[in-house]
């Protein structure tokens, strides 16, 4: 028995249901995803936001997000893939490819959409333009301070600092302040601060004196500490 499709036709190529697969295609929306997607990004550090979680735009994340936008019906042992290019803009031209099985039938269908990016400062970020830190290392100098000295502090306060910035937004020095014999810096992250005061010790031999100070309360009722780590050179 010769199929032929009842809307145009055709007796050639694949059948579906009855129809022939253009036809078919086009009276049944197999993948339907938005125009335009769009995506928070915090211009102060260029994190995206995925599922309501902040994280570096990595494409195995975006991608995630976009299969996660197409909708799929109908289709057996569907597989999607997304393919992102980037424009001129800045924003991306995003296709998804689906393949699968209608029936008996294996087929493949395509979308296409333009992802965008909308500004929205992360937690972090945030938190850093409100004046939040966590800890303070004190540097005090014993003798008149030295630019050197101070400098190669400041690095290896820094270079600790770095290590922790791609997994922890707030290991950063804040704000440094000035003091009398020495210097506050101000580090957003505890945790940050803490490998950095452990470098200290190792780089120059020197014990830091640890304190620690109740200055609220998070919204789940914990205590919030801020914790300072006292060097004297
Ligand atoms: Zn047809
Ligand atoms: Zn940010």
């Amino acid at each position: 028995m010769n199929l032929f499709c009842p809307k145009c036709g055709t007796t050639e190529g694949k059948f579906i249901n009855g129809f022939c697969e253009k036809c078919y295609l086009q009276d049944h929306e197999i993948i339907s995803m938005p125009k335009e997607l769009e995506l928070q990004k915090c211009p102060v550090c260029g994190k995206v936001k995925v599922f309501g979680k902040w994280e570096k735009p990595k494409p195995e994340n975006i991608k995630k997000f976009i299969e996660a936008k197409a909708k799929v019906k109908e289709i057996l042992e569907e597989k999607k893939e997304v393919f992102l290019s980037m424009r001129e803009d800045g924003n991306f031209n995003v296709r998804v490819k689906v393949t699968g099985k209608i029936g008996s039938e294996r087929i493949v269908v395509e979308d296409s959409a333009v992802l965008k990016f909308a500004k929205e400062n992360c937690n972090s970020c945030n938190r850093i333009a409100g004046g939040y830190y966590e800890a303070t290392i004190q540097v005090r100098w014993k003798k008149p301070e030295n630019a050197k000295k101070r400098s190669r502090v400041l690095r290896e306060i820094n270079s600790a600092l770095s290590m922790q910035k791609s997994t922890d937004s707030l290991a950063q020095i804040i704000k440094i302040e000035e003091k009398k014999n020495g210097f506050d810096a101000r580090i957003g992250s505890n945790n940050a601060a803490r490998l950095a005061v452990s470098r200290l010790k190792k780089k120059f031999g020197k014990k830091a004196v640890s304190s620690s100070t109740l200055v609220g309360l998070t919204r789940d009722g914990r205590k919030r500490m801020r914790f300072t780590y006292c060097f004297r050179f």
